[in-house]
């Protein structure tokens, strides 16, 4: 069966087609500078790259260049063959716990829960109006960034403060990344066998960490929105909420402006002054620079103190996983993580840590816990899930 695994943005959308349940990827690709000039899109079919410049002034455009693109490489002979598309959605509020099909009382609910996601369900809307307009057959499925984390405990999803914020307004923990961490349960499943705790790290330009025992999260250090938990490229994670109208005070910026710094300019940017890209901080740490010195240091100690503080929740871990951008790439924050947490009895294996985006065991054979590197699969989780519903 053709499964489509998309992932539309407000000016892009990315989209990857598998043979299912084979879990083949056919073709891949991502359309970019939608309804904004320059538009393009590059596809990846055959070991090859294709680049190509088209006016895409909105997402039905790029989807009707995507279709006409599998017909001319023969990935499909014919619409009707595509039978099942997966979207992610980021956020499902407490609505959704897995995945759904979308059907019109679900894509008014998606719309509904956009005031928590005003930057990213209005966009996962748009792509699954395009499709389904282009392809009306295939059976449309939702994928929620959220839903893994929907099996938190009150204790760990409410903040405290006035209960009437969670029960009037949703003000509660919902935790993102949820379609990266349980693709990293399953596969330490499969690695370690079932009833394990597991400390997921996806490390990324956004970040976070989970707890998980037996294939359940408990707890995520993402939050309402995804700036919480640790410092990551340009966002602050955690602070104390009472900086926001002290610094509009004493800046003069309004609101806006200042939301904007703590998620645009904070963070490893906000510290280096120099770059959200680990790549370039660890340049900078070699140069003798202080601040990426410094945006390191702090960038690993909040990710170990999520590691302790996760570690003493379940009660001992069978296991510590990285995945995204900095935890597949970077042997260095790897390393700086592991070694700060020798205290739990931690042994790197230098070799395997040099190892880059491929899955394997990072610590030695006699390491109290392991550790490994998972390259994480956002887009087959998708596509799985769409295969089931279709199927
Ligand atoms: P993601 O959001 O998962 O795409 O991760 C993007 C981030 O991964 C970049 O901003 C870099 O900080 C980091 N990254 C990617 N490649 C490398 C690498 N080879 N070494 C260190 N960090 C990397």
């Amino acid at each position: 069966m053709k499964v489509l695994s998309v992932n539309a943005g407000s000016s892009s959308l990315k989209f990857q087609m598998y043979e299912m349940p084979e879990e083949k990827v056919l073709i891949s690709g991502v359309f970019e500078r939608i309804g904004i000039e320059n538009s393009f899109y590059t596809i990846k079919i055959n070991g090859e790259k294709i680049k190509k410049v088209v006016e895409l002034s909105n997402h039905e455009d790029a989807v009707i260049a995507l279709t006409k693109e599998l017909i001319e490489f023969k990935v499909v002979n014919s619409l009707e063959e595509i039978e099942a598309i997966g979207h992610r959605v980021v956020h499902g509020g407490d609505k959704y716990s897995d995945s759904v099909v979308i059907t019109d009382e679900v894509l008014t609910t998606i719309e509904e829960l956009s005031s928590l996601a005003p930057l990213h369900n209005p966009a996962n809307v748009i792509g699954i109006k395009a499709f389904k307009k282009v392809v009306p057959n295939a059976v449309a499925v939702a994928v929620f960034d959220t839903a893994f984390h929907q099996t938190l405990d009150e204790s760990e999803f409410l903040y405290s403060v006035p209960k009437e914020w969670y029960t009037k307004y949703q003000v509660r923990k919902y935790g993102f990344h949820g379609t990266s961490h349980k693709y990293l349960s399953e596969r330490m499943e499969s690695i370690l066998g079932k009833g394990k705790k597991i400390i997921t790290c996806h490390l990324g330009n956004g970040g976070s960490l989970s707890a998980i025992e037996n294939g359940k999260c408990l707890d995520t250090s993402m939050g309402f929105t995804p700036n919480a938990g640790i410092l990551m490229g340009t966002r602050s994670g955690d602070i104390d909420a009472t900086i926001i109208p002290y610094v509009m005070e004493k800046s003069g910026k309004n609101l806006d402006e200042v939301m904007n710094d703590l998620n645009k300019k904070s963070g490893v940017l906000g510290i280096s002054g120099l770059s959200s890209d680990s790549r370039d901080i660890e340049d900078g740490i070699k140069e003798g620079n202080e601040n990426c010195i410094l945006a390191q240091k702090m960038y690993v100690r909040r990710i170990v103190g999520y590691i302790a503080k996760y570690y003493v929740f379940l009660q001992g871990v069978d296991a510590i996983v990285f995945t995204a951008g900095i935890g597949e790439n970077s042997s260095k924050t790897r390393e700086d993580i592991m070694k700060s947490l020798e205290i739990l009895g931690i042994k790197i294996d230098e070799q395997a840590n040099n190892t880059r985006g491929e899955e394997i065991r990072i610590t030695t054979e006699d390491s109290k816990i392991p550790c490994y590197i998972i390259p994480t699969d956002e887009e087959v989780m998708i596509a799985k899930d769409a295969y089931n519903f279709a199927k």
